[in-house]
């Protein structure tokens, strides 16, 4: 009897508790994320749902937020972000939460944290975003090989140990595989090692993500191989931030996307994301493709043909902190040099600093100007890119206002993409390209991280001078169903939780 009766008690008071809790989103124009035409209506959310979407009477009782026929999207999921090492500091998240990002991907480029660890994280520091990740095949490396021992292929042995701990991360939520292929911890690595751990990934239903091995002169072969991969494991294959470095092929995306549309046709799943900027930020060593450090002919090449010297600015220099802030050309010009001298001195200045302090992160970084503005228009608009950040919290302004920027830059100004369509790259399609589920909509049922846009005034205002400015235009971010962010500020809510891919 007493069973009873308290199981009845239970209901009541869940109803009454989700009466007291809803919200409802009052006169938005709904853009859902399928990528349909914006419609007007109402969204409830309760608890960290969505409950009830279209023409919807208020509840007594329930708040109401009235949305004066602003656009209603679902957050902004943020495939290859870089913020999650910030978190710690910076838990409330503003630079995903100001461009309207609710859901940030970690664990790009090869390097990640285990899942374990980012679970202990978020439990004993909440955080305002949630958080997934992909395993990163450099930090495999690390475990399985000696963090100081990555510049060469793995032994058979060696990938069994990185094969068992990706499998237990891919056990645990992991999205799947990245690699970093470019950089030097898995740039020695053989092409077989990381088709063995692709294949790992496909046995858990995992997808893979990759910084290819070249964004410059060898792209064609850096495509090749994550083709073949797609080929041979038949996962899910996306190109992070796809670009064309190299000025000789500057104008040649549509070509590039041409060769990834037939092997859709012929079965690969690849995808691809992509930042809306000319210039990257990374170290000065993916100047040098071929890893020639000391070559003076490399040094003159990169100047002439992989960035602009003159509009590429230092954001990191620790041998030389008054260099931080200044482009290339003026470090040159400092020291009565040519840009391909002072470029060569400064790889080997970074070199020198990083062996007599082996414990400083990050000694060099640098905003490379290497894009055409033209190829990055058309990558936006391939039918299988979404939206990315690339960004961290502070240095590029693509940390605090990608999202924003595409939606101004590309919607309202130069009308590249329709409102559905940029949203739908920022949502749904980002979920569906990187195994996120109940995410990236506006349907019932789906969890109700929820941003409200001013499209009249949505703009991002970072930039190099002042990386951590926040947009303008987004209104109000909702993260599993807590309002996170309003009128430029964070709530000091944090509901963010770590999304698994089970
Ligand atoms: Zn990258």
């Amino acid at each position: 009897m007493w069973r009873i009766f308290f199981s009845m008690m239970l209901i009541a008071s869940a109803n009454i508790s989700a009466a007291q809790q809803s919200t409802l989103i009052q006169q938005v124009l709904i853009a859902d994320g399928s990528g349909k035409p914006m419609y007007k209506g109402s969204v409830r959310i309760a608890g960290n749902r969505i409950v009830a979407v279209g023409s919807i009477k208020a509840l007594p009782g329930e708040n109401i937020v009235q949305g004066n026929g602003q656009i209603l999207a679902p957050g902004f999921i943020d495939t290859h972000s870089h913020l999650y090492g910030y978190l710690d500091e910076a838990p409330e998240a503003l630079a995903a939460l100001n461009q309207g990002v609710t859901t940030i991907i970690t664990g790009q480029d090869g390097e990640s944290d285990w899942i374990d660890s980012i679970k202990a994280q978020l439990a004993k520091r909440p955080v305002a975003v949630n958080v997934a990740t992909y395993t990163g095949q450099t930090s495999l490396r690390e475990i399985a090989m000696g963090a100081n021992d990555i510049y060469r292929s793995s032994t058979a042995k060696e990938l069994s140990t990185m094969q068992q701990k990706l499998q237990q991360e891919l056990q645990q939520g992991s999205l799947g595989l990245s690699t970093g292929l470019e950089y030097e911890g898995s740039f020695y690595s053989h092409p077989d090692e990381v088709v063995a751990l692709a294949k790992t990934t496909a046995q858990y239903g995992g997808r893979y993500m990759s910084h290819i091995r070249s964004e410059d002169i060898h792209m064609d072969a850096a495509i090749d191989e994550i083709l073949k991969i797609g080929q041979q494991t038949n996962i899910p294959v996306q190109i992070s931030h796809i670009k064309i470095a190299l000025k000789d092929k500057w104008g040649t995306a549509p070509a590039l996307l041409r060769k990834l549309d037939s092997a859709r046709k012929a079965g690969i799943m690849v995808t691809a994301d992509c930042y809306p900027y000319d210039f990257w930020n990374s170290t000065i060593r993916v100047l040098f493709p071929n890893k020639d450090f000391n070559s003076l002919a490399a040094a003159t090449y990169a100047t002439e043909h992989l960035f602009d010297p003159a509009g590429s600015v230092m954001v990191r220099y620790a041998p030389h902190k008054n260099y931080v802030g200044k482009t290339v050309a003026e470090i040159a010009q400092l020291r009565k040099e040519t840009a391909a001298q002072t470029l060569l001195y400064m790889v080997a200045a970074a070199d020198s600093f990083r062996k007599a302090n082996p414990d400083a992160g990050g000694v060099e970084t640098i905003m490379g100007k290497s894009m055409y503005e033209k190829d990055i228009a058309d990558f936006m608009q391939w039918p299988y890119t979404n939206m990315c950040s690339d960004g961290g919290n502070g240095g590029h302004p693509r940390g605090y206002g990608s999202f924003t920027r595409i939606l101004h830059q590309y919607v309202t100004v130069q009308k590249v993409l329709s409102w559905e369509l940029a949203i739908h790259k920022m949502t749904a399609l980002a979920a569906q390209q990187t195994g996120i589920q109940q995410r990236g909509r506006i349907a019932v049922g789906y969890f109700a991280d929820l941003v409200l846009i001013d499209p009249t005034t949505v703009k991002d205002n970072a930039s190099i001078a002042n990386p951590k400015a926040l947009s303008n235009g987004i209104q109000s971010v909702w993260v599993n169903g807590v309002l996170a962010y309003q009128q430029l500020q964070h709530t000091g809510k944090f509901p963010g939780v770590f999304v698994s891919r089970l």
